[in-house]
């Protein structure tokens, strides 16, 4: 078994962020510079805005976090994207999911420009996905394409099973996994809440990805030997030894199913690191 290695993978990705970002500076023009917005006080959604932030601020992107109250209305949350849009100062805009249970995401989503929707949400970047066109990418898929492409997976021809089959993970993960493109050209399987017989589908995967919230859920007799396991789940669990008081754990039982497998990712050190790859390079395109 061996690791894909978000940790090393994302360090590398974010040097060639550096070069990048210094390249633009001697050509004279300003950094890529990236809007968060954070409603309420989410811990898990404040810990996710906080990495991102640190994270733009070690590529000498630019950032701004926009906080706002739990109860705020979502007319004055339209108002501010809508003055991020208009900015010429901001790239990227990402609003930190799940919203108030009063505001209605979709609106929320679909407010931010396009162009600027660095999280890969907005109905035009997931059409452009689905119909093969340039778009900004959904975070984390992405980041798990930079995965996979640089331990060269030899995806073509694999079955590729996904747990989940959420708007921003499983769901855009299965229609690039089936693209003609490399990473991709699979076999897809997408399997959800409803399926039967779920362990039967991943028994068959030569590449599983996990996607569902669910701690420990896929166990080493759903996993076919040398098997690939991507696991997206980030699932909070309780831990007397942690400072934190809890500790981070996927949907896949890793210590039963590493040795099983030719690649599993770890969590954490996987693809939470990749998603935030993904995000910066969407910030850099954009
Ligand atoms: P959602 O809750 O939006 O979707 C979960 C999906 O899993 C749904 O499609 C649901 O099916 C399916 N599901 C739930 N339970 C089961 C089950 N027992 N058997 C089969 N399918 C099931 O989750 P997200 O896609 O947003 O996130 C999934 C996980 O990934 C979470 O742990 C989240 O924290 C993590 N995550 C990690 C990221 C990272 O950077 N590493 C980024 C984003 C998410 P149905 O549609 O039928 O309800």
């Amino acid at each position: 078994m061996q690791l894909l290695d978000g940790k090393l993978v994302s360090g590398i990705i974010k040097e060639t962020l550096q070069v990048e970002v210094e390249a633009l500076q001697r050509q004279g023009l300003r950094p890529p510079h990236l809007a968060a917005i954070l409603v309420g006080e989410h811990p898990a959604s404040k810990a996710y805005v906080a990495s991102k932030i640190k994270t733009c601020e070690y590529l000498q992107f630019k950032s701004t976090l926009i906080r706002l109250n739990e109860d705020v209305s979502e007319s004055y949350l339209l108002e501010q994207i809508q003055a991020l849009n208009e900015s010429d100062e901001v790239d990227g805009i990402l609003v930190q999911l799940p919203l108030p249970a009063h505001i209605r995401e979709h609106r929320v989503i679909e407010a931010i420009r396009p162009e600027k929707d660095v999280d890969g949400f907005h109905p035009v970047n997931q059409g452009r996905l689905l119909a093969g066109l340039p778009s900004l990418l959904p975070a984390t898929p992405y980041g798990i394409l930079l995965l996979l492409e640089h331990y060269q997976i030899p995806t073509a021809g694999m079955h590729c099973v996904v747990l989940g089959r959420s708007n921003i993970v499983g769901t855009p993960m299965s229609v690039l996994m089936s693209r003609n493109t490399y990473p991709g050209n699979c076999t897809v399987t997408l399997c959800h809440s409803k399926t039967n017989d779920l362990a039967s589908y991943c028994r068959e995967a030569d590449l599983l990805i996990a996607a569902i919230g669910k701690a420990g859920f896929v166990k080493a007799d759903m996993v076919k030997p040398g098997a690939v396991v991507v696991d997206v789940g980030i699932n909070r669990g309780p831990s007397a030894s942690s400072p934190q008081g809890y500790r981070l754990t996927g949907d896949v039982d890793f210590d039963a199913v590493a040795p099983k497998c030719s690649w599993i990712t770890p969590v954490p050190g996987g693809v939470g690191l990749m998603t935030i790859c993904g995000l910066m390079k969407n910030t850099l395109k954009a």
